[in-house]
């Protein structure tokens, strides 16, 4: 059976779904694995690397004869059109508010599976994309607000005089998050945190931040049993957005990460939060692809505002850190394919009463099969 590892055709996707480690083992496993030309590119992976490992190297058409695709973006419409029905796709799929994509997705006939699905048991944690890619990003978040922000991070002591280190606020503690702070204290940073599940609060101690939030009954109850936090009421907003006004706008760097499964983001920093910070001042809003935390954040720009405090508004920011970025997430996918591939017969058998198939699988013979989704098919 074939394997394929296209070239993402998004503009502004530099990852690939394969590294030379995870092409050598499905080779070992008795996979014919065809790379397209250049699909490692953009994470510093040439084609020579993926030809030592045993791969092929081919073009976008060699997709017609792959039982597999790895992919790290959900295959266009015109992607789909290219691949045999019956393959199975794996990527992140994006699904949510999607339904045309995910219908186009079935009518191709392809069996998807949408990664970010996977289940954050420990089984799976191997196979958990959300995470290996949220850590980056919440290394870069640090890194895209230092290179913007105008000022040293560090308290530095000099003969010259002191130069005071940049307070930094993280909105949202999640894998992002903790990186986040990790990342801004080996800078220097002096760093606070925030965010609505209980959890949170001893592992922002334990990074050496401090932890600020509204800790009511609501707070209590915050976190859902999958791990994740549920959408706040708007008494609880008012409670958090009266909190944290006066903190922000003594903020150097503000990043905000914060997430709710399905759900665009909350809103966490409104523009007077914004206007009462000093000229200078930076944020990340790593939730603007999901309809940002921060009123007057643009996806793929860096705004400066009247008052001088400057928006960063990155897409696809663990692809700011492709290389590492594709490493992680070529394993991810490799972990959970190595589960649905028999060794004997050296091809994919997937077993759709597994709970990782279940959870993750989008579309199957034809139809869209994910509970949360299978309206699309209509
Ligand atoms: P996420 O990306 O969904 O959200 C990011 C953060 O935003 C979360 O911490 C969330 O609580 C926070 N948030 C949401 N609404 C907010 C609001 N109104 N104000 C402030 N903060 C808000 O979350 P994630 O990074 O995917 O992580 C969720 C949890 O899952 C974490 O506790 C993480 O450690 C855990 N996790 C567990 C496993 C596992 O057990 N295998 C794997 C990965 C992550």
């Amino acid at each position: 059976q074939t394997i394929f590892i296209p070239r993402e055709t998004d503009a502004n996707e530099q990852r690939v779904a394969a590294s030379p480690d995870t092409v050598k083992r499905l080779v070992g496993f008795g996979f014919d694995v065809v790379v397209e030309t250049g699909a490692g590119a953009g994470s510093r992976i040439i084609d020579e690397d993926f030809t030592k490992a045993g791969a092929r190297i081919g073009k976008a058409a060699d997709a017609a004869k792959a039982d597999v695709v790895l992919k790290v973006r959900r295959p266009s419409e015109a992607e789909l059109k290219g691949y045999k029905s019956g393959a199975a796709v794996l990527a992140i799929m994006d699904p949510y508010g999607n339904d045309a994509a995910l219908a186009a997705m079935a009518k191709a006939g392809v069996t998807g599976f949408a990664m970010e699905l996977m289940p954050r048991i420990t089984r799976a944690q191997v196979m958990d994309v959300l995470s290996s890619q949220a850590n980056l990003a919440g290394y870069q978040a640090v890194i895209d607000a230092a290179y913007e922000y105008d000022r040293a991070l560090p308290m530095m002591m000099t003969a010259a005089g002191t130069v005071p280190a940049a307070k930094t606020f993280i909105m949202g503690v999640g894998v992002a998050g903790l990186q986040a702070i990790a990342t801004a204290r080996r800078l220097g940073a002096v760093v606070t945190a925030t965010d609505v599940r209980p959890a949170v609060k001893e592992q922002v101690a334990s990074l050496g931040a401090k932890f600020i939030a509204v800790e009511d009954e609501e707070f209590k109850q915050a976190e859902t049993a999958g791990g994740y936090a549920k959408e706040m009421s708007k008494e609880y907003q008012a409670k958090q957005a009266a909190l944290t006004a006066d903190h922000i706008a003594k903020q150097d760097i503000v990043i905000t990460t914060a997430l709710i499964p399905g759900r665009p983001a909350p809103k966490l920093i409104s523009a007077a939060m914004v206007a009462s910070m000093r000229p200078g001042s930076v944020i990340v809003d790593l939730a603007v692809e999901r309809g940002g935390n921060v009123d007057g954040a643009v996806p793929g720009k860096v705004v400066t505002t009247a008052n001088g405090v400057k928006i960063v508004g990155h897409l696809n920011v663990p692809g700011r850190v492709a290389a590492s970025a594709s490493l992680l997430y070529a394993k991810n996918l490799f972990a959970f394919l190595e589960t649905m591939i028999d060794k004997e017969a050296k091809a994919l058998k997937i077993n759709r009463d597994d709970e990782l198939v279940k959870a993750t699988m989008l579309t199957d013979g034809g139809a869209v099969v994910h509970p949360q989704f299978a309206k699309a098919a209509e």
